[in-house]
């Protein structure tokens, strides 16, 4: 099963979105998601100069050996550049060996350990009251799990509140949270962390109090507190049983959660900026998260996030895998036939994309009852349509950033 072909499409339908296509010499066809939101171009550059020309006439059978030929034989190891880049290969040979096989992925994984994915919704207002009818809305839609993201008083713009509408030819249309913004510089927003870690404790005290005891709600405090104050936070937020407290200090020091955990018992959830199993290996090993937050976009694709799952489920840590719309329909379905397959499965985030995005990438999966599931199509169950696809060229687009009062510029 030789890859005769090799090519990365790059389309904007409502945002960037960037997908490796593997074909073999017998005609099949398969995707990989290597979108890196805000750096998109860099992924392709890596790509085209310096993996397709190493892919044609390699065997595409050969998923584990293709890894670590990527991997090893880069020298310079690691990186969300590097390893998006192989998450793409790896998610198309995936794809590949299930519509050889006739199987969905998962079943090539070892099959089903569950019905269905328990799905999280985003929910997010300014003030209360939109927050509540933002939550409502979810559950309308058949969501049984809520993140809820709170406007602060005097704080212009913050991150999760669906006060983003896209621009350009899809203007108007309003995601649940979208922060990149296309032009030709970042958004810049506003923090102030005591008017935070003031405010958010009684919105989940009235969340709470309005939707009752039993729904699952979660929080995203974005890598912006300090120990101490992320510790305070999850403390304080103890009478309103969270499913998780996510990215509460910058991940790259994972030693800083060892303060929180000592002084919380809310579960913690981080990794979306991780992008291997090392950046995992403390707080894994000392069982100082319950949730790992990586995407299989970022992490090197199922091969290498199975292994952390696999390293996590030791420590009773399980998933809950990234999954905003800056993950194409690809990378979802990657994540969808990993999560169904492994044992220690959490909770998958899940945000609806847009029309333009569905028409270009056609899609098997199912959101029934709260649960999400990847559908029994060969492969992922995602076929890109190329004419649709041309008809969004990609467009420069960033993440904000985040300046504090004094102009100090803050983690976003
Ligand atoms: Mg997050």
């Amino acid at each position: 099963m030789k890859i005769a072909a090799a090519d990365v499409v790059v389309t904007s339908p409502d945002r960037n979105f960037v997908t490796l296509r593997i074909t073999t010499e017998d005609g099949i066809t398969g995707l990989g998601d290597a979108t890196l939101n805000g750096r998109e171009l860099a992924v392709v550059a890596y790509l085209r100069e310096h993996v397709v020309p190493l892919l044609v006439g390699a065997d595409a059978s050969r998923i584990e050996d293709m890894w670590q030929f990527l991997y090893r034989g880069a020298y310079w190891r690691r990186g969300p550049v590097t390893m998006a880049s192989i998450a793409s290969v790896d998610m198309a040979l995936w794809d590949i060996k299930g519509k050889a096989a006739g199987m969905p992925v998962y079943q090539l994984l070892g099959g089903a350990s569950r019905e269905g994915l328990l799905a999280y919704g985003h929910a997010s207002g300014k003030s209360t009251e939109e927050l509540f009818e933002s939550v409502r809305d979810h559950l309308e839609q058949g969501y049984r799990a809520i993140r809820v993201q709170t406007g602060v008083p005097g704080l212009r713009s913050i991150y999760g509140i669906a006060s983003n509408t896209t621009s350009g030819g899809n203007a108007g249309v309003r995601y649940d949270h979208e922060p990149a913004q296309r032009g030709a510089r970042p958004a810049e927003e506003d923090w102030d962390t005591r008017a935070y870690l003031r405010h958010v404790p009684a919105v989940f005290e009235a969340v709470r109090n309005e939707f009752g005891p039993e729904l699952p709600l979660l929080h995203d405090a974005h890598h912006r507190l300090t120990p101490i104050q992320a510790a305070s936070l999850g403390r304080s937020l103890e009478p309103y049983d969270l499913f998780w407290l996510e990215d509460v200090t910058p991940a790259e020091n994972q030693e800083a959660l060892r303060l929180v955990r000592q002084h919380t018992t809310t579960p913690l959830a981080i990794g979306e900026v991780f992008n291997s199993v090392w950046d995992y290996q403390h707080v894994i090993r000392e069982q100082l998260i319950d949730y790992v937050r990586s995407a299989v976009t970022h992490t090197g694709g199922i091969t290498h996030l199975r292994k952390v799952l696999d390293y996590a489920a030791m420590y009773q840590v399980k998933s809950g895998m990234h999954g905003p719309t800056d993950v194409s329909p690809v990378g979802m379905a990657a994540a969808m036939h990993l999560a169904l397959s492994i044992h220690n499965f959490g909770i998958q985030e899940y945000m609806k994309h847009g029309a333009r995005t569905d028409a270009v990438f056609r899609q098997s999966f199912t959101f029934e009852g709260g649960l999400l599931h990847p559908g029994d199509a060969p492969g992922l169950g995602v076929e890109l349509d190329a004419d649709e696809a041309g008809r969004h060229p990609y467009e420069q687009a960033y993440l904000p950033y985040n300046r504090l009062a004094d102009g100090t510029v803050h983690d976003w």
